[in-house]
């Protein structure tokens, strides 16, 4: 393929750039001519000019573009406001088309249905770009419906935007349709020969401890850990909440695994019940831990997939990067794209979100430059494509931030493993590794009063223990005590019975078992007794247990429950012991 870009002046100039590339077509084989069109102002006019310009001059060229927050030419921040990047396409087989579709809440599954059928139907098609206009839509939805697209497909965009952030109108456009500030357009690229991968890179590293989200609704996010998010970002970096709140934040996003993806978060403002506004939605139950964003160690991330890339051989570049990083560099921006064009023309836009499908999930980013590779025919061994380092400005020193960054992960990783340990320690019993009183208490709470699930319980108490103690001594006592944990654990696995088994204190055993088997419990607690009976202990030979068995009604509450269970096995201890007494 062959590329040129150049920045829009008027007509006369465009005229003259397009009938150019005609004649380079006319004498040289090409399949298809494609033109992007990115503008970070939103001269309408402007942009149907050049859009009409095409369209007339050559007609089977396809175009597609958007305004921007930013757009990226020869892997640098242009100066010109309107930009076009003409591509001509060598071998016969490689293909373009464009789709372009209104959209709004409404027919987002209908317009992704048409997309995905589509793809399904041109086997040809290797990548789909998008570009939308994401104020318009959830795209949370709008993800969830394209993640349906046939697996082997390249699935990646930008939302469109505006210089001015605070701007609500985007616009996109194509030759499938007018610029329009609600709608989503499709570029599909393939055929035989084109090679398509794409790459996600942000360089953004995880700071300090994990944070639950309590409390979100689409993009506001209302609590961290049963607190008002902002106070997350108050208490651990001293930002307050004022107009330069979603400058300071910018350097510590929030960062959270989804499968193999990082997805970044931003807030963009605050709200006046600690609520922060974010990038794009994050959903309650999620587990964020801030990140921070250093310099140093986003291009040294940015060089290492830069180098993942010259492997590929591409001949073209897609940035989609995000405005934030435009705004976290602010005039070096160009320092983490520029060495791309070192590998292979480069092009893109800042956006309002970057999407990017890894494996099975199309996931809206922020904070991220997402990048597609394009090659027409295959590497060339030995031709290993470098890259020029001489943008990236890394210096060899790891920064002062890198180190102490470093030192509190570590030292949060260690304290979290700590935690672990303790709140594994706090409810299980010492002596036999089972659940504590405490732990066995809460449980049939939780399953009875909370989730009032089909719950019985057993209850079991050693038959003239005390005789044990007196006759071989509290060591073997102790070996009693274990051997019966383990045979209530080996007998509950025999039977697949969901049973939390629970030390009740001294000699007494509780156990808690839900779903169908509950109502088997007196089969099952004789089933225990049985094999308890088989242990042969060292010194105190054979030993017999009594249980006393309730199973839920509606009337039960745990407390009762409990008590049933209590006096079945004083009933069965008083009736001869050894035995299994249900009430
Ligand atoms: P019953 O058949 O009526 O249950 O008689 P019992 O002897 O089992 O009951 P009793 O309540 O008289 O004695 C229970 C004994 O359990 C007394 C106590 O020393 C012993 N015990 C409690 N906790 C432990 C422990 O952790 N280790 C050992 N070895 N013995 C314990
Ligand atoms: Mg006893
Ligand atoms: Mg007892």
């Amino acid at each position: 393929m062959k590329q040129i870009q150049f920045n829009y002046k008027n007509r006369e100039v465009l005229l003259h750039d397009i009938r150019r590339v005609k004649q380079w077509c006319q004498q040289n084989m090409s399949s298809a001519v494609t033109f992007e069109i990115y503008s970070e102002i939103l001269d309408k006019p402007a942009i149907d000019v050049i859009c009409e310009t095409i369209r007339t001059e050559m007609p089977d060229a396809v175009y597609s573009g958007c305004t921007t927050n930013g757009n990226i030419m020869l892997g640098e921040l242009s100066h010109s406001n309107i930009c076009v990047v003409c591509t001509v396409f060598e071998y016969p087989d490689t293909k373009v088309t464009v789709m372009q579709r209104m959209l709004n809440q409404q027919n987002i599954k209908q317009v992704c249905d048409e997309v995905v059928e589509y793809v399904d139907a041109n086997r040809w098609i290797k990548s789909v770009e998008m570009m939308i206009t994401i104020r318009t839509v959830s795209t949370t939805e709008l993800c969830k419906c394209l993640s349906a697209m046939r697996k082997d497909v390249e699935l990646l965009g930008g939302g469109a935007f505006a210089n001015d952030i605070d701007e609500q109108h985007a616009y996109v456009f194509s030759n499938d349709g007018e610029s329009s500030n609600n709608s989503i357009v499709f570029r599909f690229m393939g055929g035989e020969d084109l090679h398509v991968c794409t790459f996600q890179i942000s360089g953004w590293k995880t700071l300090g401890m994990e944070h639950v989200v309590t409390k979100s609704d689409g993009k506001v996010l209302y609590e961290l850990d049963g607190q008002p998010a902002f106070d997350v970002y108050y208490k651990y970096l001293n930002i307050e909440n004022d107009r330069n709140f979603f400058r300071n934040t910018l350097e510590f996003p929030l960062i959270y695994k989804n499968g193999d993806s990082t997805i970044l978060r931003a807030p963009t403002g605050s709200n006046r019940d600690g609520s922060l506004m974010m990038t794009a939605n994050i959903a309650e139950g999620t587990r964020v831990r801030m990140a921070y964003g250093d310099p140093e160690t986003i291009l040294r991330t940015v060089h290492a997939g830069s180098e993942d890339i010259a492997r590929f051989q591409p001949q073209m570049i897609h940035i989609y990067s995000c405005a934030a990083r435009r705004y976290f560099w602010g005039e070096m921006a160009d320092g983490e794209t520029k060495p791309f064009q070192s590998i292979a023309q480069t092009s893109g836009f800042y956006t309002s979100g970057e999407f990017l499908r890894k494996d099975t999930d199309l996931i809206q980013h922020n904070v991220t430059l997402v990048i597609g590779v394009f090659r027409e025919g295959d590497t060339v061994a030995g031709m290993d494509s470098t890259v020029d380092l001489q943008g990236f400005h890394i210096s060899k020193q790891v920064s002062l931030i890198s180190r102490l960054a470093n030192f509190i992960d570590i030292s949060t990783a260690e304290l979290e493993e700590a935690n672990r340990k303790l709140e594994q320690m706090a409810i299980t019993d010492g002596l036999t590794g089972l659940l504590n009183r405490m732990k066995i208490q809460n449980d049939i709470i939780d399953c009875i009063d909370n989730k009032r699930l089909d719950t019985a319980l057993i209850m079991i108490d050693i038959d003239d223990f005390k005789q044990v103690n007196d006759t071989y001594g509290h060591g073997e006592g102790d070996d009693v005590l274990k051997g019966l944990s383990k045979s209530l654990q080996s007998t509950s696995e025999k039977l697949g019975v969901n049973a939390l088994i629970g030390r009740w204190g001294g000699e007494e055993f509780m156990i808690c078992i839900t779903g169908e088997a509950a109502a088997r419990a007196a089969e099952i607690a004789d089933q225990y007794r049985l094999e308890f009976n088989e242990i042969e202990f060292r010194n105190a030979g054979r030993q017999t247990i009594t249980a006393g068995v309730s199973i839920l009604t509606e009337q039960d509450n745990a407390e009762q429950l409990c008590k049933r269970a209590d006096d079945a096995l004083y009933l069965g201890k008083r009736n001869g012991k050894n035995k299994v007494v249900v009430l």
